[in-house]
């Protein structure tokens, strides 16, 4: 897979990534989890999508061990936890996070939802950091319409280059306002949770269409969430056959046809509905 997503501040993304929530809470699992990053960097996932929040800093520890030697192939996001997100605590989560990562940068920061903090003092901190080079690029994660447009109102607003949402075959609520305005303004949509955590259902239309290209039903639910050129998907997994069913999925095209389909058995919103998250 080697589609990449272009936004409006020259940020250059991977279109796959791969997730890491729940990664680093047990030392059984570690080794496990380590592998299987370095299994989907070696088939072409290159981006990797960690937080502070996940297993407190646990999983930036997973990564770090995942990438070492590698940073360089690798596009390396992260998050600020909305309640550290002042002007002085964002580079002070920012420098743990490296610390724990084991680099010296970051290529993406994100907020991970709206907090306590006023948005301009966060943005404000990303843009110390981005001048600093601990930081390349940053953006929103969690982010509703009306948030967007609040931050774009604000300086360094123009600077947000990626909302990173819930967004799966089941979860289609962005179509109506987030995704068109990200759209407008070049700013990557992050699709998270593609697999609603393996809970997805798998209706008939996703079997079908799955039958009809030969490969599995997350698969094709994968394949969906990349089908426009300003979606980025980063499914989670630490089984490897779940790994190379993902990096397969990404040269997975899905015609008008398939599509069509998709949408009988999980139709896109008739109404505005309030962003979802997990
Ligand atoms: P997900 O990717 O939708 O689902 C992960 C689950 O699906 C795991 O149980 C995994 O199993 C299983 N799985 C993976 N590939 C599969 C395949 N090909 N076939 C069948 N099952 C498969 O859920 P997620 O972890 O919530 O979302 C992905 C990433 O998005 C997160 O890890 C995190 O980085 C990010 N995220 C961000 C936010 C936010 O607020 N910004 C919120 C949620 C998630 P195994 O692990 O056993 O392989």
């Amino acid at each position: 897979m080697s589609r990449r997503v272009r936004s409006r501040g020259g940020m250059e993304l991977p279109a796959l990534g791969q997730g890491t929530w729940m990664m680093g809470e047990s030392r059984a699992r570690r080794a496990r989890e380590v592998a299987a990053l370095r299994l989907g960097l070696d088939l072409g996932m290159t981006l990797i999508d960690t937080a502070e929040m996940y297993a407190d800093g646990g999983a930036e520890r997973v990564v770090a061990e995942a990438i070492a030697g590698r940073r360089d192939e690798v596009f390396l996001v992260s998050k600020v936890l909305p309640q550290n997100a002042s002007r002085l605590g964002t580079p002070r989560a920012a420098e743990a996070s490296l610390r724990r990562l084991g680099t010296d940068r970051l290529d993406l920061y994100l907020l991970h939802w709206a907090g306590p903090h006023p948005l301009g003092d966060t943005l404000e901190a990303f843009e110390r950091l981005r001048e600093k080079g601990k930081i390349r690029f940053y953006g929103v994660s969690n982010f509703d319409l009306h948030e967007l447009e609040a931050a774009e109102r604000l300086p360094g607003g123009a600077g947000v280059q990626a909302n990173q949402v819930l967004y799966n075959l089941g979860r289609r609520g962005i179509e109506r306002g987030v995704l068109p305005c990200c759209r407008k303004r070049e700013v990557a949509v992050m699709a998270y949770s593609p697999f609603e955590q393996a809970r997805l259902g798998e209706r008939p239309a996703l079997r079908r269409v799955a039958r009809r290209h030969g490969v599995a039903p997350y698969q094709v639910a994968l394949a969906w969430t990349l089908r426009l050129p300003e979606l980025v998907s980063i499914p989670k997994a630490s089984d490897p056959e779940h790994v190379r069913q993902n990096a397969a999925a990404g040269g997975l095209a899905l015609s008008d046809e398939d599509l069509a389909l998709l949408d009988g058995d999980f139709p896109p919103p008739e109404r505005d509905v309030p962003l979802e998250t997990l």
